[in-house]
């Protein structure tokens, strides 16, 4: 097939693939294992860990949407992390982002303390940090971008320029924002990294993962690596996975319509203080935003008035929000990062990163908006944020 567009790779790659029958929806192999067409004659596949046609449609999907040249499907977004840290030695470095994902973060600092690898902690947000990069000269960079929950943004190639010019390699985070609205390889990332649980099998039912490598030879090292240790996904996960990814480039163009819709109605509330979402020109990247995504993505966070009593009245009376961790399912989600998502990080960390008590993050579902709004509007005026500050939270409830 000559070159298509995304929408088109996403619903088409793989259709019709079917030799036998003719199936126009790739068939489900559970097998673990596959017959020999002759002695010493392997066919395309011989053992379920290291291969299976589900598996390896969704990696090449993905691949494709992505502009790399190898996909590889693990069982968990953490199991893909983990891959790409086996490129690393005792004594190389790898440099990450102080507000990177909660789980990569403990996975990256739990592996240099029991001396796998090095690890450099900074804000990749802040230019004025990249040149330390060049004199820590690490083999591999990792960047997220926008970050989680306050969606701060780092310039790729500002960071694939000072890799190149200190020999390190750069793997990007992809998750919130999905390859329909970002595609970091094109801006000279060697290896981007998915948790499929979110935008991209997007229905909150399949825990999946996906790394893909932009060069073959670094794409041949990662398949030999996730079949060394065991991390390849499930056949019916990957089916699953296939299955809502049809329907990305859709689904992301609602989440975001809708996400800017919210973004700019919490703008104009009384009962907010701040808004974060890149698509506002109030948010401080915006211009960047533009130049290095396809879109905004579905993620808005803001700080409600008030106290974290406010918040827990807020989120309690909602009704077409889930209070829930995770993202990038069609039903709208809503969390408060400080007890939720990040209530393993230290209060200062927290600080840090910008998470305090009043801070709320949302991953907007494709509902109607108006259903959505009216929700916000209906609770606002409920409960009135940062006006009733004594009022004991655990009596508080729908
Ligand atoms: C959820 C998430 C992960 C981890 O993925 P799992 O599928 O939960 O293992 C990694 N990075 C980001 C940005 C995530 O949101």
């Amino acid at each position: 097939m000559s070159e298509k567009n995304k929408s088109t790779v996403a619903v088409r790659n793989g259709v019709e693939a079917d030799k036998h029958h003719g199936a126009v929806v790739p068939p489900l192999y559970l097998t673990t294992t596959y017959s020999f067409a002759d002695f010493d004659v392997k066919r395309d596949y011989d053992y379920g860990r290291s291969g299976n046609p589900n598996r390896d449609i969704l990696a090449d999907t993905i691949a494709k949407l992505e502009g790399g040249a190898k996909g590889i499907i693990t069982a968990t977004g953490m199991a893909a992390v983990h891959l790409a840290t086996q490129l690393l030695n005792s004594d190389d470095t790898l440099v990450i982002p102080h507000d990177c994902y909660g789980g990569s973060y403990r996975l990256f600092t739990s592996l240099a303390k029991r001396g796998l690898l090095k690890v450099e902690v900074l804000d990749l947000t802040k230019s004025d940090n990249l040149d330390k990069i060049l004199t820590i000269k690490p083999k591999l960079i990792w960047i997220e971008t926008p970050s989680n929950p306050v969606l701060r943004l780092t310039d790729i190639r500002a960071i694939t320029n000072i890799a190149r010019q200190c020999g390190a390699l750069v793997a990007a985070d992809n998750t919130f924002l999905s390859p329909a609205l970002q595609n970091p390889i094109k801006m000279g990332v060697d290896i981007v990294v998915h948790s499929t649980t979110k935008y991209i099998n997007g229905h909150s039912d399949v825990v999946g993962g996906a790394v893909v490598a932009a060069t073959a030879e670094l794409g041949a090292e990662l398949a030999w690596w996730a079949n060394n240790i065991g991390i390849t996904g499930a056949p019916f996960d990957s089916y699953l996975t296939l299955r809502g990814l049809r329907t990305l480039n859709v689904r992301l163009k609602q989440h975001q319509e809708n996400a800017l819709a919210i973004a700019k109605y919490l703008e104009t509330s009384d009962y907010v203080d701040q808004v974060y979402y890149p698509g506002l020109e109030s948010h401080p990247q915006h211009q960047l935003a533009k130049e290095q995504q396809e879109g905004f993505g579905g993620m808005v966070s803001f700080n409600i008035k008030g106290n974290i009593d406010d918040a827990a009245a807020f989120l309690t009376n909602l009704e077409v929000f889930s209070l829930a961790e995770s993202l990038g399912g069609v039903e709208s989600l809503i969390c408060h990062p400080a007890t939720m998502t990040h209530a393993g990080m230290d209060a200062d960390a927290r600080i840090e990163a910008g998470v305090g008590d009043t801070l709320i993050r949302i991953s907007v579902g494709i509902e109607d908006i108006n259903d959505l709004i009216a929700d916000f509007t209906r609770v606002f005026a409920k409960v009135q944020p940062g006006t009733n500050k004594n009022v004991n939270r655990a009596s508080r409830g729908a």
